[in-house]
């Protein structure tokens, strides 16, 4: 597995580096995000690791860049930014999940670990199922405990990106964005009236969708079955 390490400290870089591939990872380690936009051909990443706070382009419009080309590859984010209006920028701009500084390598190598592995259940079966609720993304079908829902085509959408993604944060825009698509006139108020008949619908299952007040909405099992 190839890590795209970017982080402008160089005694942090170092130990990440070191850690990583004592773990069994290849890692590319660069200390400024222009390099790195440069390394994406020819060493396409597994993973990227990103610094926000960098010399010339920034931590987040790597991001953009990167995710205008590539919404599957996991990018974590490990900054000594840590409020919550920076987590949620981060987030909302397609980051999968924020470490602030300073943190533990176990639990960098552990996020690490859980992102890759999803991106492997993800990839391996046209199947999405937990918690008792699974969607065939090839027939088209959403079944409940075995029972099958009749879900209109943006609320199939969204479920089948919460299945696919359990656990990631998913803002309003974003939402908005991936299931309407990008320039959509429409506002949150849309994502919130479809995520409430999806509930519905769900009955029971419904509790799994989480709403975070102010932020966006999340699935929260991580039962496999
Ligand atoms: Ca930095």
């Amino acid at each position: 597995m190839q890590i795209l390490l970017i982080e402008d400290e160089p005694g942090l870089r170092e130990v990440i580096e070191y850690s990583l591939a004592r773990e069994g990872f290849q890692v590319t380690a660069l200390d400024n995000a222009n390099d790195a936009l440069m390394v994406l051909e020819d060493c396409p990443p597994d993973l990227v690791l990103l610094d926000l706070m960098l010399p010339g382009l920034q931590g987040l419009q790597f991001l953009d860049i990167f995710r205008q080309h590539d919404q599957r590859t996991p990018v974590i984010i490990i900054s000594a930014k840590n409020t919550e209006e920076d987590v949620i920028r981060a987030l909302e701009r397609g980051a999968d999940d924020y470490l602030p500084k300073p943190f533990s390598l176990k639990l960098l190598v552990m996020k690490i670990r859980v992102a890759l592995r999803r991106l492997n259940d993800q990839a391996s079966s046209n199947v999405l199922s937990r918690g008792g609720v699974s969607i065939d993304l090839e027939a088209h079908r959403v079944l409940n405990d075995g029972v099958e829902l009749q879900l209109t085509q943006k609320e199939f959408d969204l479920l089948a990106l919460f299945l696919r993604r359990p656990q990631k944060v998913f803002t309003r825009n974003q939402l908005l964005n991936m299931i309407w698509g990008y320039g959509s006139d429409l506002n949150s108020r849309t994502v919130d009236v479809h995520m409430a008949m999806l509930r519905k619908k769900l009955s029971d299952k419904g509790n799994y969708i989480k709403t975070l007040p102010k932020i966006g909405y999340l699935w929260e099992t991580g039962e496999k079955k």
